[in-house]
């Protein structure tokens, strides 16, 4: 059973929840030489953060007192000095003595902050002997590489950390489930509450909006590397993406917070464009990529105001429905939602933006060469559409809507069928497709997967096959051309880019999330360099 978090609710209460928005962004720095540090120090400064992690259980070469002091001496930001075990998920074998003295060193050239583990901290307090320097603050950390314990577990885990003489107590745990971070968000503002910095991160891609929302829930500092996949622990963002995409400086405690929910999710450009939009007119949100396992139980876990709109996407768009308090009555017809708003009472509000943005962007294209058609140019036309989930529902329904003739074809000929039923169509195989070809003139939109990245080889249906179609869809926006498109394109074919569907379906999703208008030119030019 997973607990409901509020998050907002000290804030309710009225009482003053002392929460920083100066998160800290420290750079892990990890060479094989000091030289090399010293070059990643100078980076990481131009990248714009505020502090680095020195690796010391990096270096292939370490001789303690000069090299500490002149990475201390020469870092162009304040140090944090690490030197993690093997049994503690570094890269020092060697003997604890030597490795506990050098930290003591560092604290006494003038490190500002070094890690210490917690199983480490009593030897630690030993070799100190009582000396322990007020510039530096001392972190005492534990890293859990399997799991996020409970919420009570962790409870005592910060107060074992506290009791162990910390400035500052860090935990980092594993993310098995998204839902595993609110237990973490929990800690942190409690920490806060009680005074304590706190470092508290989760592990891995489930775990990425626990080091995105620190300032948000009042961590002390989060970890941004200097290159993709350069990290020092599983899931850390860039620098790069924590300021410029996820506008990090500007989060605070009232930051509302947005994000795509899938499975597999990281592709998503969603971010992109809701986060510079949100920049562009001051709006005070984030939009995260949320990586969701089960939908049900990420809704009964951040059930709080501060989790204020969702984009849904595969396979989370039909279970996403049943999630709503209340269903916009397209949506309900389609079947699916891929946009759901939290309304000021709480309730999740769930409606389908799929729809027009994919069959406006087709009118669009099948208008510039009927002018002279009256009503909708779909009016009529054979509409044939691959695939019968979230995306293809709202391609059958909108299709439908507009006076086409409806044929669903599915890998999965029984769903094909049901779609059919709902919408007043001819239902196939996606086998029988091949051999479909009625009449001239008709209008393909695919809207499985079949052709996203990294399979872009692969097509749903073969060119020779394309002939009958004078226009193709492609839901598919990664990559922009896809396959299918290239070789409709190559018969002769209209095309009509995922990218058009998903700026058209962005609009009405932004408006919902903000209450603003959308930027349309600002979603299009971002897209045009995708
Ligand atoms: P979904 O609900 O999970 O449905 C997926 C559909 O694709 C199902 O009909 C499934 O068939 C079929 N399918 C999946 N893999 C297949 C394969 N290897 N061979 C044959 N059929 C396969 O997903 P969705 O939300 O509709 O999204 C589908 C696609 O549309 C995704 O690529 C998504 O990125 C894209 N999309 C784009 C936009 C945009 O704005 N451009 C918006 C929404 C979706 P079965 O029924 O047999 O499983």
């Amino acid at each position: 059973m997973e607990l409901v978090v509020d998050f907002g609710v000290k804030k309710m209460e009225g009482e003053a929840v002392m929460r920083s928005n100066q998160t800290l962004i420290c750079a892990p720095i990890m060479a094989d030489s000091v030289d090399q540090m010293l070059i990643l120090m100078q980076k990481a400064k131009s990248s714009g953060a505020d502090l680095v992690e020195v690796r010391l259980d990096n270096l292939k070469s370490f001789n303690p007192r000069p090299d500490i002091d002149t990475l201390i001496r020469q870092s162009p930001l304040p140090t944090l000095f690490t030197y993690r075990p093997t049994w503690e998920g570094g890269q020092y074998a060697g003997d604890e003595m030597s490795r506990l003295d050098a930290l003591r060193l560092a604290m006494e050239l003038g490190a500002d902050h070094i890690d210490v583990e917690l199983k480490a901290i009593d030897e630690f307090n030993n070799v100190l002997r009582g000396n322990k320097s007020t510039k530096c603050k001392l972190i005492v950390s534990s890293h859990n590489y399997d799991s996020t314990p409970s919420a009570e577990d962790l409870g005592n885990l910060v107060a074992k950390i506290q009791a162990s003489g910390a400035d500052i107590v860090k935990f980092a745990t594993t993310a098995q489930d998204i839902t595993d971070v609110a237990r973490v968000f929990q800690i942190t503002v409690h920490s806060q509450v009680s005074g304590v910095p706190i470092i508290a991160m989760v592990m891995g891609e489930k775990g990425l909006m626990s080091r995105i929302l620190c300032p948000k829930f009042g961590g002390y500092l989060t970890f941004g590397t200097l290159e993709v996949g350069k990290v020092s622990a599983p899931g850390q963002p860039t620098i790069e993406n924590l300021l410029n995409l996820y506008n990090f400086r500007q989060l605070g405690p009232d930051t509302r917070i947005f994000g795509i929910i899938g499975k597999p999710v990281s592709h998503s450009k969603s971010p992109l464009l809701y986060n510079e939009a949100f920049r562009s007119v001051g709006f005070n949100g984030v939009y995260l990529h949320l990586l969701v396992d089960d939908v049900a139980n990420f809704f009964q876990t951040y059930a709080s105001l501060d989790f204020a709109g969702f984009s849904c996407t595969i396979p989370h768009k039909e279970a996403a429905l049943d999630c709503c308090d209340e269903v916009d009555p397209t949506a309900k017809s389609i079947g699916a939602v891929n946009c759901i708003v939290r309304r000021p009472d709480g309730k999740l509000f769930g409606c389908n933006t799929d729809y027009v943005g994919a069959i406006s962007a087709i009118e669009e294209a099948l208008q510039g060469s009927q002018l002279s058609v009256s009503g909708s140019p779909l009016a009529g036309k054979l509409f044939v559409v691959i695939g019968a989930g979230g995306a293809g529902k709202a391609l059958a329904y909108g299709a439908k809507e507009k006076g086409a003739r409806v044929v669903i074809a599915n890998r999965t000929y029984e769903r094909a069928r049901e779609l059919a039923d709902v919408v007043g169509a001819q239902a196939l195989s996606l086998d029988e497709l091949s051999n479909f070809h009625p009449e001239n003139d008709m209008i393909l939109a695919n809207t499985t997967s079949i052709g996203m990245q990294p399979k872009v080889d692969d097509t749903p249906i073969s060119k020779e096959a394309l002939r009958y179609y004078s226009l193709v869809f492609d839901a598919v926006y990664t990559p922009k051309i896809t396959r299918l498109l290239r070789e409709a394109q190559e018969n002769g074919a209209k095309v009509v880019t995922g990218v058009e569907m998903f700026i058209g379906q962005a609009y009405e999703q932004y408006e919902r999330f903000t209450g603003l208008p959308a930027p349309k030119e600002l979603f299009k030019n971002i897209m045009a360099t995708y």
